[in-house]
């Protein structure tokens, strides 16, 4: 993950090695360097130019109060930047004030989403919540089932529509494992929606009808980190077709560049909550701006 960007902007910090100010053409030259490497690592066009224009002006105002060397300067400026454009502050999930927190999983087709609910419910329960996993993706024949070997393995409860019973009305489902929730004392639900492999209408009609139905704490939008920009265009369109609170990147594991973890929050003002880094159920972690900074940086 990132191997080229991180190999790239070391080379950078390595060029200024031993400089003991740093003139103007230095900067340039830097953040040509930087913002080279930031489009190779296929990061948003708009967010590169921010960040360039955010490092540059603060590279100049730092030759003033020069405390640190030139190199550790930029170093330290690059780092705060990718801690910018990565979100900022880790945001945690919101719990409701009344139990049960309501949780909704938006994202397309094999974007990682059931994977998700069960990496979810396990984390949940590793920080002592009672989760329950609701089967509203109805679209997939074999959604409800994966879900159910999902939840098996993470060993959390799983709540799928009695076959034959309503079981085309996901909205119904949803629900109804709401309700199951309350009655059983599941403190969290998390909600598993239909995707389909390309943006439609009818997808984003059915997840909205979804959200208005459970009032949800948290919309987390689920994206697949290795389409690239592709998830930012993506992110777009569920933004406004059913709207979310957050991000979860999936696949980092699979993503070389990088470049959708680095231009997904800023593009679309949404903090990313968690990351996926691998197809086990324990490859899952809330996502900390300032430690993905650091391993692009290490
Ligand atoms: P859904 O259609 O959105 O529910 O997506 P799935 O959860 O079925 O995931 C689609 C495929 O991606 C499956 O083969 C998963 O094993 C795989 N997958 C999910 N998350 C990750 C991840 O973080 N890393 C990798 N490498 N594969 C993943």
């Amino acid at each position: 993950m990132f191997d080229t960007l991180t190999d790239r902007l070391s080379a950078v910090f390595r060029n200024l090695r031993g400089k003991t100010r740093l003139t103007d053409a230095d900067i340039e030259a830097t953040t040509r360097e930087i913002r080279l490497a930031l489009l190779e690592a296929d990061v948003n066009l708009a967010v590169v130019k921010e960040f360039i224009q955010a490092v540059r002006e603060r590279a100049k105002g730092a030759q003033i109060h020069a405390a640190l060397n030139p190199a550790q300067q930029i170093l330290q400026i690059v780092n705060e930047e990718l801690i910018e454009i990565l979100g900022g502050a880790a945001r945690p999930l919101r719990y409701a004030k009344k139990p049960p927190t309501v949780i909704l999983l938006a994202g397309l087709q094999g974007s990682g989403k059931t994977t998700l609910a069960g990496k979810l419910g396990k984390w949940l329960k590793g920080q002592g919540h009672s989760p329950l996993l609701v089967a509203a993706d109805l679209q997939r024949p074999n959604a409800v089932n994966q879900l159910q070997v999902v939840g098996e393995r993470a060993g959390v409860q799983v709540f799928a529509p009695e076959p034959g019973n309503g079981i085309g009305d996901p909205v119904a489902v949803a629900k109804a494992g709401l309700e199951f929730a309350a009655s059983k004392l599941y403190d969290v639900v998390v909600v598993d929606t239909a995707g389909r492999l390309g943006i439609d209408e009818e997808l984003m009609r059915q997840a909205a009808e979804i959200r208005a139905a459970v009032n949800p704490d948290e919309v987390l939008f689920v994206v697949d980190a290795m389409i690239g920009q592709d998830a930012v265009n993506t992110a777009k369109a569920f933004a406004e077709g059913v709207g979310f609170d957050a991000v979860v990147l999936s696949k980092l594991d699979g993503d070389a560049r990088g470049g959708a973890a680095l231009s997904i929050a800023k593009v679309t003002g949404k903090p990313i909550m968690f990351a996926s880094n691998g197809e086990g159920l324990d490859d899952f972690d809330a996502f900390y701006p300032d430690r993905m900074a650091s391993r692009i940086l290490d």
